[in-house]
């Protein structure tokens, strides 16, 4: 995965980005799905700016695979830009090219707005009727093409829904790591922080925790790592020797809070990228392959592995998954 793409299930109209990207329709004056929730969200202002396009540079329509600037409204975003993707029985042989000229004219546009960061939704797999799982592939090659001739902006692909999204990551990322954390900071816990490890593992950040383990060691494997020595101990937080952050909170939770403010973590979660035991990166496997080990009921109802080549645990998202989720984005919400 390559470290400036984000993928995440969230409100689009939400991200804390420099550009949110519109899969809007030709006439650019609103309509359903992603296109009726940015114009809601954005207000009048947007459609003002729509109509100006129209008027003095596309009287007959955005055509398809082209994309456009105009301002956020009241969103958080500066820019909203909108693209036309191509509706699949429509497109003929030219659906690939089409597709691909959304993701690619926007990242154009956004690099001329001078963004540093831009979220996508997924275009034309609504009632544009593009397959999803050949979507996928179209957008994620798209972005990492770009991305790849050294232009610095973050991307994010955003999905309305959790089904999406794991379906999404599975077709860009089978047998390869899942992980897609952009910050690369590394944490290792001293033997008070287990349950605040386990927790920062599972929102996908590298930490290591060892029971037993004296301060000199910890202070080696941090530098030697790069990592921050998370600690409840006051004299080791003095030490000048290490990074440390000091955590004066007893609650895993409210530990929790103090670090994701303090490194400002909140927008970078990837939850169950990581062991929650090993802490290796997990990779996603197909169910055939190990479904011989699955419990009978697992197999029944779950579709979506991820594997620890590490420990060879299995992962799969049922009820303990849930209380976790749900905890974490407590703990997120809260911060
Ligand atoms: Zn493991």
């Amino acid at each position: 995965m390559h470290p400036n793409i984000i993928i995440k299930t969230a409100d689009i109209t939400k991200e804390n980005v420099c550009t949110i990207v519109n899969a809007a329709n030709s006439s650019l004056l609103g309509g359903g799905g992603v296109d009726g929730a940015i114009h809601r969200a954005g207000g009048f202002e947007i459609l003002e700016a729509c109509r100006t396009i129209r008027k003095n540079k596309y009287p007959d329509g955005l055509p398809t695979g082209e994309a456009v600037a105009t301002t956020a409204g009241n969103m958080d975003a500066k820019y909203v830009i909108h693209t036309v993707g191509p509706v699949y029985n429509q497109c003929g042989n030219q659906c690939k090219t089409l597709l691909e000229s959304c993701y690619i004219n926007s990242l154009k546009t956004a690099q001329e707005l001078g963004c540093k960061s831009i979220a996508f939704p997924a275009i034309s797999t609504g009632i544009y009727g593009y397959p999803k799982e050949e979507a996928a592939h179209i957008a994620y090659d798209a972005v990492k093409s770009f991305l790849e001739k050294g232009y610095d902006i973050e991307v994010r692909f955003i999905f309305h829904n959790h089904d999406d999204k794991e379906r999404f990551k599975k077709e860009i990322n089978l047998e390869t790591e899942v992980e897609t954390q952009s910050l690369n900071y590394k944490f290792i816990a001293d033997c008070h922080l287990g349950k605040l490890a386990k927790y920062l593992r599972i929102m996908g950040f590298d930490t290591l925790f060892f029971p037993h383990i004296e301060d000199d060691k910890l202070i080696i494997i941090a530098n030697k790592e790069n990592r921050i020595i998370l600690t409840r101990d006051r004299e080791l937080s003095q030490r000048k020797n290490a990074p440390v952050l000091f955590l004066e909170p007893i609650e895993t939770k409210e530990q929790l809070k103090t670090l994701i403010d303090y490194y400002h973590l909140k927008e970078h979660p990837v939850p169950f990228s990581r062991c929650i035991v090993c802490n290796s990166p997990l990779q996603v496997i197909k169910k055939e392959k190990i479904i011989d080990r699955l419990p009978e009921k697992v197999k029944k109802h779950f579709n979506y592995f991820e594997y620890c080549p590490a420990c060879d645990r299995i992962y799969w998202q049922g009820d303990h998954y849930r209380h976790m989720m749900e905890f974490l984005e407590q703990v997120l919400n809260e911060s």
